[in-house]
């Protein structure tokens, strides 16, 4: 497995724990917006997991748990040793995913290596090429939902909207997906890493809109950062 970034400190990527994030390097989907560019063409250096586990051993009392983030993990076949290993350091994992990878997921799943799996979900299913720009099977997208659905482990779904390419109907299709589970919408900020330069995320006032909109479903949340 590949490593391109270590952040050693996050308070708000692992609810409810202090935590730290190592993200892999590479990726299965290729979006426009994706703000770790240099991570998913493998350009960032690449980190040591000697670097890694040093650290752990050092924060084995001051941590809660390692956050597992790309790029996309599921691609490396050594992932679950990785988690493992993790694990035996006596942290909690979380994952996230774009769920490309359900195979991997169920494994991860079924021997309850992870304690919070996140999930993205890009689009409506037939629009997925327009923000990915990947022709996929979004069948597998659709098992790693129900996987994660019924996994008993803590869980979210969520999506970045863009401007112009999601409707509040693509909005309500996609969160009827995971038939009231958590879900968030978190507003796509423009970075000098995103490749689509004329993209733009939604005013304030929009959000606030869009918030209105989906009140009636107390599993969604819209975040503004
Ligand atoms: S799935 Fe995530 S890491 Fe991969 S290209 Fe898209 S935004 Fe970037």
């Amino acid at each position: 497995m590949r490593i391109g970034g270590f952040n050693k400190l996050t308070t708000q990527d692992f609810p409810g724990n202090l935590a730290c994030i190592i993200f892999t390097s590479g990726c299965n989907f290729d979006c426009d917006y994706c703000y770790n560019r240099d991570l998913v063409e493998c350009h960032a250096p690449e980190i040591k997991e000697e670097e890694i586990f040093s650290y752990l051993e050092e924060r084995k009392n001051m941590l809660d748990g390692v956050v597992i983030s790309g790029g996309e993990p599921t691609i490396w076949d050594d992932l679950i040793p990785f988690i493992k290993k993790i694990r035996e350091y006596g942290f909690k994992v979380k994952l996230d995913t774009n769920g490309y990878r359900p195979e991997v997921l169920k494994e991860i799943i079924d021997n309850k290596l992870v304690d919070y799996i996140a999930m993205d979900i890009k689009a409506i299913f037939n629009e997925y090429f327009k923000v990915i720009k990947k022709d996929i099977d979004t069948d597998k997208l659709l098992e790693s939902i129900e996987l994660i659905k019924k996994s008993n482990i803590d869980h979210e779904f969520r999506t970045t909207i863009i401007k112009g390419m999601h409707t509040i109907e693509d909005l309500e299709k996609m969160i009827d997906l995971v038939d009231g589970d958590p879900y968030y919408l978190q507003n796509f900020r423009m970075e000098d890493t995103v490749k689509a330069k004329k993209m733009e995320g939604f005013t304030e006032e929009e959000l606030k809109n869009i918030k209105e909109y989906f009140k009636g479903k107390s599993n969604v949340t819209v975040r503004y950062v």
